[in-house]
């Protein structure tokens, strides 16, 4: 079905960022967009300055930066001078720890306002900064904090016990654990009291451009997680990016729902719209309807970034739900991380009366490289165009050669010419990796995707088998580890299988151990030791395989576990295994 651009209205209460895409795209130049940022007082460029202190130097300093809205109904707001002030104690304590320039500092935490205060002064103090999910288990947990030589954490007691606390012996480089809350557990030290000991006032290091800054885990159809490393020059993206795809202005109330534990969550929960003076909403609850239309209304939110997961789910409690909250504050909503389709697009219109812009990026790109636009007609069901600054390409081949394919509409993977400020400068301690993800002159993303006739983007597929779900990216590889550690698995396939809500879910295929019996009991102990092991990525689903289709190689095809899934031809079956 062909669904009819949204035209926009060309009188808005605020004049967009981007109002002619051409010309602007035409004459983007990123040494000349630098200006728009202030730099380091002594020369060099530090993230956390251009987020937090160039702000408290000036007019915004008694703004608000920050309003973290708390489970149980209590909120804490720092205003820009405050968040300095708290950024300033927090890189003290590490610098009193020892913690210097590079040394990798990590958060496994929800949204609560130490995370931020973590981040933002872990920056300041040159050293680096590498979210993790909280809802991981404990296996996803240490692979992450081992690959990134994280040298000091933050969490919870609670998280602390359940998830670090058993892995501390395998964790060498782990040598401080700050928690907040009262009752440090043995073997970690209390957030507040660190800070309480700290002065407030620190002066950042020299800074470089291409210091490392921040590290993000992500995953691969291969191997163990990858550690993307960025670098403090990113911060020219985020800000720029904010202001053409997210249309911020200073002044604006802007909530970004993405979960603090993955990239979005860093570049658009935290440094671009700080970098752009807006105050920042963070709201602790999880999901409700009820409880999102009301951070909406009761905050007066101006700019909302969210994804299709949340939006479908608000959809699923339709459109007169949201007409009962005042959301007349709202400006612009943009959404990121999976496949937006159409109907969600117009359900906006609907029930917002704003259509849902969506943009593209990935945890390697550091910040949005393709996005529908304020002043621009949405197309439903497009990724929009390329940011002014980002070369984008459809192209076909494979490691030993790539070339643009000339048809438009033809369908080939999205790739990207290395340059933009932010794109990542390496996979930590996988530089093979890091190479084979540059070919001919273009970065490959690992989507599948098409371009039309006008230049916007459409996005088909993954080209690999990594597996979103509910917006977060899960690698097969390390569900399919941690389920062949259960005595009763010999081997284990893992897919995304299409869900009309959160996009796919995990599930297994799993080929039984001699002397086990695929029972209902087993499958339900092999659900919960997935989720033990795993936590929030764990598969859902099982189903026993005694017969997964292998490579000649010896690899499980997870590809045809999948077209069975969905019932689909089999496609081309020459690697199949023999005899099978
Ligand atoms: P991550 O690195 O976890 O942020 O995941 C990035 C991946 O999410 C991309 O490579 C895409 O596969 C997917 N993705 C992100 N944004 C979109 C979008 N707007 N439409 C479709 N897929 C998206």
């Amino acid at each position: 079905m062909g669904w009819e651009p949204i035209r926009k209205r060309r009188t808005g209460p605020v004049e967009p960022n981007l109002v002619d895409y051409e010309r602007v795209y035409a004459g983007f130049s990123w040494d000349e967009a630098r200006s728009q940022l202030t730099g380091l007082p002594g020369g060099g460029l530090n993230i956390a300055y251009e987020a937090v202190d160039r702000h408290a130097a000036g007019a915004s300093r008694d703004r608000g930066a920050l309003r973290c809205r708390g489970r149980g109904g209590h909120t804490t707001e720092l205003t820009y001078d405050e968040l300095r002030r708290a950024t300033n104690r927090f890189a003290n304590v590490l610098r009193e720890l020892g913690a210097g320039k590079g040394d990798r500092v990590a958060t496994l935490l929800g949204r609560v306002p130490e995370l931020y205060v973590t981040a933002i002064g872990a920056l300041k103090n040159t050293s680096v900064y590498a979210p993790l999910f909280s809802a991981f288990g404990p296996e996803p947990v240490r692979e992450r904090l081992r690959l990134g030589d994280v040298r000091v954490l933050v969490t919870t007691p609670q998280l602390y016990r359940k998830r670090v606390a058993q892995l501390r012996d395998s964790l060498p480089a782990l040598e401080h654990v700050l928690v907040i809350g009262d009752d440090p557990p043995a073997g970690t030290r209390s957030f507040a009291e660190a800070m309480a000991r700290a002065g407030d006032e620190f002066t950042i290091p020299p800074t470089s451009p291409d210091d490392m800054a921040l590290l993000h885990f992500t995953s691969g159809t291969t191997g163990k997680p990858k550690g993307a490393v960025h670098v403090h020059g990113a911060v020219l993206a985020h800000h720029v990016t904010a202001a053409y795809a997210l249309d911020l202005h200073a002044g604006d109330v802007y909530w970004c729902t993405a979960d603090p534990g993955w990239v979005t969550g860093t570049s658009y929960g935290i440094i671009a719209p700080l970098t752009h003076g807006v105050t920042v909403i963070v709201d602790a609850s999880d999901f409700d309807s009820h409880g999102w239309y009301e951070v909406l209304q009761d905050e007066r939110v101006t700019v909302w970034y969210t994804a299709p997961t949340a939006l479908r789910m608000l959809m699923r409690s339709g459109a007169e739900l949201a007409k009962r909250y005042d959301l007349s504050a709202l400006r612009f909503v943009a959404s990121v991380g999976e496949p937006l389709n159409p109907e969600v697009v117009v359900w906006g219109q609907e029930a917002l009366g704003l259509p849902v812009h969506d943009n593209w990026w990935q945890t390697e790109t550091g910040a949005i490289m393709i996005s529908n636009y304020a002043a621009e007609d949405v197309r439903p069901g497009s990724m929009g165009r390329p940011i002014p600054g980002v070369e984008a390409g459809i192209v076909t081949g494979d490691g030993d050669g790539v070339t643009e394919v000339g048809d438009p509409e033809a369908v080939g993977e999205l790739a990207l010419r290395p340059g933009w400020p932010s794109m990542f400068r390496g996979y930590l301690h996988d530089d093979k990796r890091y190479a084979e993800s540059f070919v001919d002159g273009w970065y490959l993303t690992g989507d599948l995707a098409r371009r039309d006739p006008d230049g916007y983007y459409w996005f088909v597929g993954r080209a690999d088998d990594v597996i979103k779900s509910a917006g977060h990216l899960v690698g097969p590889f390390e569900v399919e580890s941690a389920l062949m550690e259960h005595p009763a698995v010999a081997e284990a396939g893992v897919i995304g299988k299409p869900d009309p809500v959160v996009g796919e879910v995990v599930k297994a295929f799993v080929t039984l151990r001699e002397g086990h019996d695929p029972t209902e009991e087993l499958r339900a102990e092999l659900v919960a030791f997935g989720r033990r092991r795993l936590g929030a990525v764990a598969p859902k689903e099982i189903a026993f395989d005694q017969h997964l289709p292998h490579t000649r190689s010896g690899k499980v095809m997870r590809r045809l576990l999948k077209s069975r899934e969905l019932g689909l031809p089999e496609g081309d079956t020459s690697t199949l295994e023999v005899g099978r």
